[in-house]
């Protein structure tokens, strides 16, 4: 491949828009921006890297009381092993450019990087700017901290997690504390019966899609294992009917069993795919196990008609990701968050993937809570489509044209088709 076409291909895949399947964004912008208390420590402590911190050693300094130079001084500790991660790397390569620094973070320089962070988190504009610098044309937004429908506007499009419906059917809370029986039951829905439980999810489902909403998210590996088995109505009833106090752990995951497989009908009565987290489980403290995409498998094979969107390409799980995306019509695979986890390993395993899997299956998305991090999460995406893309002609598998199309369909056209955009 000449120098000149390796050129023509970055150029292109760097101006490419981006239609981002994932994110958990809380401000989006707007009213008096989100400066109070914004500062290094808050975008440090939102992001990925954060974990990075507490890994190497520290423990959960971003939310403690200490002052802004006592965190600093803990920090410094751990900086120069954190350094290296795709964590750090892609976050500091986005806050450079975005803020005009020669340096990633360091003693010399926290101060100034915590004096601009909060300038421009004082600016209202700030968060669609940073999006537009990054090329998002629309993102879909997961907002796992609120059960209320979501207002319509701007870039975002929701998706409706599904956790607080299949953990809380009992008045049980999911991981994120919500409890989606005593949310309907305040608002005033009877709930008397597991039929009118799962009336009152459909019509929920109903009501997010009518707010535009384009697909239900189930994040249920960092509530319990991804392995779904079959219950009979009749067990799920009696479970249902005996009450919280009353069930033992086995059959509570048996009734959540049985309501995930409803849940999953009405998916297909809705026309709405399915998200699912799986692999790597942020922060820890749960088995790896529970989020094995292999443990879906028997979903997969069940419910034809439903399209599942699943994320994080399965890490470390790929390889069963890969051959279930090849193999079943219904599977697709998601690159979200992977880039910014393992940089060397995106560019690695994306052209494992293009080898197998057919180059309409695969998606994009940052993961991310706030802007500034998914212009990073972008860049690194990018950096990694082009590694793999760039081989791939050096090798002969792919022409320049094939190498455009195939970026092309990852960052926009797939999403676009796929969540009817
Ligand atoms: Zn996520």
């Amino acid at each position: 491949m000449t120098g000149a076409n390796l050129e023509e291909l970055r150029h292109f895949i760097d101006n490419l828009n981006v239609l981002d399947t994932h994110e958990h964004f809380r401000y989006k912008g707007g009213a008096a921006g989100d400066a109070s208390n914004y500062d290094i420590f808050a975008l440090l402590g939102s992001a990925y890297v954060a974990a990075d911190f507490n890994s190497a050693g520290l423990k959960n300094v971003f939310s403690s009381g200490l002052s802004a130079f006592e965190k600093w001084k803990e920090i410094e500790k751990v900086l120069p092993f954190v350094r290296s991660t795709s964590y750090f790397r892609s976050l500091f390569d986005g806050l450079k450019e975005l803020y005009g620094f020669e340096e990633v973070l360091s003693a010399s320089n926290w101060q100034e990087y915590d004096r601009v962070i909060r300038e421009h988190h004082n600016d209202s504009s700030w968060f669609s700017e940073v999006l537009n610098k990054a090329g998002i044309e629309r993102y879909l937004n997961d907002e796992f901290w609120a059960l209320k429908i979501p207002e319509k506007g701007g870039k975002d499009i929701p998706v409706l997690r599904i956790n607080p419906f299949v953990m809380s059917a009992l008045g049980e809370k999911d991981h994120n504390g919500h409890n989606a029986r005593e949310f309907a039951e305040k608002q005033g829905v009877k709930i008397k019966n597991l039929d009118d439980y799962i009336n009152w999810v459909d019509r929920r489902i109903g009501d997010f899609k009518k707010a535009g909403a384009v697909a239900l998210k189930n994040a249920l590996a960092y509530d319990r294992s991804l392995y779904f088995a079959e219950t009979t109505e009749k067990e799920a009833k009696k479970i249902f009917k005996a009450g919280n106090k009353k069930a033992a752990q086995k059959q509570k995951t048996a009734l959540q069993d049985f309501l995930l497989h409803r849940i999953m009908e009405l998916a297909v009565k809705h026309g709405l795919p399915v998200q699912i987290h799986t692999g790597i489980q942020h922060g820890g403290g749960r088995p790896l196990a529970w989020s094995d995409p292999l443990l879906l498998n028997n979903l997969f094979l069940k419910y034809e008609e439903a399209r599942f969107d699943v994320f994080h390409t399965g890490y470390p799980f790929t390889g069963s990701l890969i051959v279930l995306a090849k193999s079943q019509r219904n599977v697709f695979f998601n690159l979200c968050w992977m880039p910014i986890i393992s940089e060397t390993s995106t560019g690695e395993l994306l052209n494992e993937l293009l080898d197998c899997v057919p180059s309409n299956k695969i998606f994009w998305g940052g993961d991310c809570s706030g802007a500034e991090l998914a212009y990073g999460a972008v860049r690194y995406a990018k950096k990694s489509i082009f590694r793999a893309l760039a081989k791939r002609i050096e090798n002969e598998a792919a022409s320049l044209e094939d190498a455009k199309f195939i970026a092309k369909n990852i960052l926009y056209s797939n999403a676009k088709e796929f969540y009817r955009i």
